[in-house]
């Protein structure tokens, strides 16, 4: 079990795992549970079957909490918390309000289609897309854990560029995932906007998004990501 060495040292890195683990799935647990029995020698570590489909990262922040708990003595007692466990918490807040799996949209399918092409040299893997609720203060989000990207039915009127440019938006969060320093995470990085920016008439279409916001009587709106 490589990673929960990999998961382990990044908490302690001056530290050694000694135990013998063991990670199994079981079909008994409901929903996102997990847990660890353990004893001074040996560690087993169980995840409901649900966690499969979860992203690496999120699992490994899984892990490295329970891992947390198992080493609560003195020695163990201050470790870097890494953004992966950060990545679990956000997911376990926020799996509640994802909306159940549904069959991806055909005109989302396609804008992302055309995003993917021009952006990413055709090589994204293709999310779940879908649409969410008309609202116009969240233009868009994208959920790490269901790898699900859903856009403000709002959108369904506006012109394709617009659409396509916040998939494109929610697409970076794919690939960039975030950051994390000193208890902050970071979404929107420097390398992100750079990005963003080179979508094609990308200062115009920020202009014409305000402006079809406006028009629906929003005085401020802005991509917000899990809030
Ligand atoms: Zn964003």
């Amino acid at each position: 079990m490589k990673f929960i060495h990999k998961a382990f040292s990044e908490l302690w890195p001056e530290e050694e795992l000694k135990h013998e683990i063991t990670v199994k799935y079981s079909g008994r647990f409901s929903d996102y549970n997990a847990n660890v029995t353990y004893t001074p020698w040996k560690m087993n570590i169980k995840l409901s079957k649900a966690w499969r489909g979860v992203d690496e990262d999120i699992r490994i922040g899984l892990v490295q909490s329970l891992l947390v708990k198992v080493f609560k003595s003195k020695k163990y007692k201050d470790f870097n918390k890494s953004n992966k466990m950060e990545l679990y918490e956000m997911f376990l807040k926020n799996i509640g309000s994802v909306a159940p799996r549904k069959e991806s949209h055909p005109e989302l399918i396609e804008s992302f289609n055309r995003i993917n092409d021009e952006y990413f040299y055709g090589l994204m893997d293709m999310p779940n897309l879908l649409w969410g609720k008309p609202t116009l203060t969240k233009l868009g989000s994208y959920e790490y854990g269901t790898d699900t990207i859903v856009m403000s039915s709002s959108l369904r009127e506006a012109p394709l560029e617009m659409l396509d440019y916040v998939m494109y938006h929610e697409s970076l969060h794919k690939k960039h995932k975030f950051y994390h320093k000193n208890g902050k995470s970071y979404h929107h990085t420097h390398a992100f906007r750079k990005d963003e920016k080179s979508f094609k008439n990308s200062e115009h279409i920020e202009k014409q998004l305000k402006y079809f916001l406006g028009k629906k009587k929003v005085k401020k709106a802005f991509f917000s990501f899990w809030k």
